[in-house]
């Protein structure tokens, strides 16, 4: 450090510099948790001033406790720099960071991540991180004697834990009303929350590292209900989406002709299905798990096989290629190809590719099964929030569309448009698989399901993109398309009867109907089949089961 700089330095005691830090991430680093607080204490204006004292106090206490040589340093520019990062995407998106969030965030690829980290959020940590971390750096702290230094942290951490109780105490009621009405609120406290949650994350992710995989329904084999004499290879596409919506597809009645191929195939759609999770990371390996939403965790999906082995078991071929961010450990024990690495000049650009690339090769695979197979297309489908790299220039139908993933430069009706396209897109893709089933009736009996992953905020509240906490998610991120094709040759050896699907195709369903009505359909018998959420159970004709 220069001369001049080192005069200028300020000095200033530990305690101080805490209490200081703990203003100014109270005060600029909350604006999502203020602007909620002051929504849903409105006309309660005492509780508010309360609620800002009471938190100001328990900021302090936490900070002063970081108040030791060595210490405290380093601890201020971490919880500064972590209440920076975190306060882009809360004020900017509405998400909120949970575990969930973090994990999603952390086995995510570079890509993706890429959109994420613009010039404006580099410029915003800068100015309310970096250089607030500098100043701290820079400021010279007096520090007391040992012994000292513990009593005064005592005498200011003791009464502020005090202030912050009583001023819960003093409005309990509205508070307590307000909590239970506003689940999201304390969510969004900065940096507490966030911290807390990858604090939590760490100790989840420390516990799964001796989880031991157990295998599963290794019973399985293929049992045909029909006693058919012949009959030809069953082949099931399952196609994961990404990011798509309920609401923006025209088969469940959006206005917008976001589906007009799949409206010319004959398809059963089932317009009341909700996602697992909101996030990839959660819905992907719970959809392919044996446990429904309620009993679904990611210490569970580690500890057992998924539906993949299960059809692996009973002697089907499974693969599973992706262009997403990865597999989410499901594929970890049958054939996978990660497309997204392929870099093919046709569709990729920048570590990432258009969906047409999983379409590409399956004429040629489709053209060597000769047995039972499930294959599963993972999508890039409308991931956000580059939603206009995902459709080629012929897919853009509905402008104008939104060219950034700087939502502010957009109204959102452009940004909507750029979703829709890539919708549409998807919408193509999805045909296309169905038409190359459909070419091969005369030697496959072919089946596609598509499920998207989770759904997507376009502003709804606020809100963009995905990853809310599922209890209060909105129902634009976990209300998700649902799309069945089967041949007419596979109807007939399995006894599905197609007007049955389509008559209780309205009924609610989930991803937990994934596993069972997959292995339902490739007429799987083992004991961890439940045909109570096979969705084919009920609509089986000729079959005595
Ligand atoms: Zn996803």
């Amino acid at each position: 450090m220069s001369k001049t700089l080192l005069k200028l330095r300020p000095r200033m005691r530990s305690e101080w510099l805490s209490i200081l830090t703990a203003a100014y991430l109270l005060f600029f680093m909350n604006w999502t948790f203020w602007s909620k607080s002051s929504l849903y204490l409105e006309g309660h204006g005492a509780a508010l001033a309360v609620l800002a004292l009471g938190l100001l106090a328990a900021f302090t206490a936490l900070l002063v406790t970081f108040s030791a040589k060595y210490l405290i340093k380093p601890a201020l520019i971490l919880f500064i720099l972590s209440a920076v990062a975190s306060a882009w995407f809360m004020d900017r998106f509405g998400v909120i960071i949970d575990t969930e969030m973090i994990r999603n965030a952390i086995e995510t690829n570079q890509a993706e991540a890429g959109h994420l980290v613009t010039g404006a959020f580099i410029l915003h940590l800068v100015l309310f991180g970096l250089l607030p971390s500098l100043f701290i750096a820079w400021v010279e702290v007096v520090h007391r004697p040992i012994l000292r230094k513990l009593a005064v942290n005592l005498m200011i951490i003791l009464p502020c834990l005090l202030v912050f109780a009583l001023a819960g105490f003093s409005n309990s009621g509205t508070f307590i009303f307000s909590i239970r009405q506003h689940r999201d609120w304390f969510h969004t406290l900065n940096p507490v929350f966030p911290v807390a949650s990858a604090a939590s994350f760490l100790v989840k992710q420390s516990s799964e590292q001796t989880i031991v995989l157990q295998p599963l329904g290794t019973d399985a084999k293929v049992v045909d209900a029909l006693p058919t004499v012949q009959r030809k290879p069953r082949v099931t596409v399952i196609v994961v989406g990404e990011t798509a919506r309920a609401k923006n597809f025209q088969l469940g009645g959006y206005a917008r002709a976001t589906n007009p191929e799949l409206a010319k195939q004959d398809i059963v759609y089932f317009p009341n299905t909700s996602s697992c999770g909101t996030a990839t990371a959660v819905s992907v390996p719970c959809m392919f798990s044996v446990y429904g939403r309620a009993d679904y965790s990611h210490a569970k999906a580690l500890a057992s096989e998924d539906l993949m082995d299960v059809l692996t078991h009973a002697g089907i071929k499974t693969e599973w290629w992706d262009n997403n961010t990865g597999d989410k450990s499901v594929a970890d024990r049958i054939k996978k190809i990660d497309f997204f690495r392929s870099n093919d000049p046709r569709y990729c650009s920048g570590g990432e590719c258009l969906d047409q690339i999983l379409v590409d090769g399956l004429d040629a695979w489709l053209d060597k099964i000769d047995g039972d197979a499930v294959l599963v297309l993972h999508q890039l489908g409308n991931h956000g929030p580059a939603y206009y790299l995902r459709y080629p220039e012929a897919f853009r139908t509905f402008g104008p569309d939104c060219r950034t993933v700087d939502f502010d430069s957009c109204t959102p009706e452009t940004i909507t448009n750029a979703y829709d396209n890539a919708l549409l897109y998807t919408d193509h893709i999805l045909s296309e698989v169905i038409n190359r089933l459909r070419d091969r009736e005369d030697r496959l009996d072919g089946a596609m399901f598509y499920m998207s992953d989770h759904g997507e905020s376009l502003g709804e509240n606020g809100l963009y993109l995905h990853g809310a906490p599922y209890m209060f998610a909105p129902e634009e991120q976990t209300h998700i398309p649902f799309v069945l094709w089967t041949a007419p040759g596979l109807d007939q050896s399995t006894g599905i009867d197609r007007a049955c699907l389509a008559t209780n195709a309205g009924e609610p369903h989930s991803h937990d109907n994934l596993f069972h009505s997959v292995l339902g359909l490739m007429q799987v018998k083992t004991e961890v089949y439940d045909p109570a959420l096979d969705i084919f159970a009920k609509c089986r004709s000729g079959v005595s089961s």
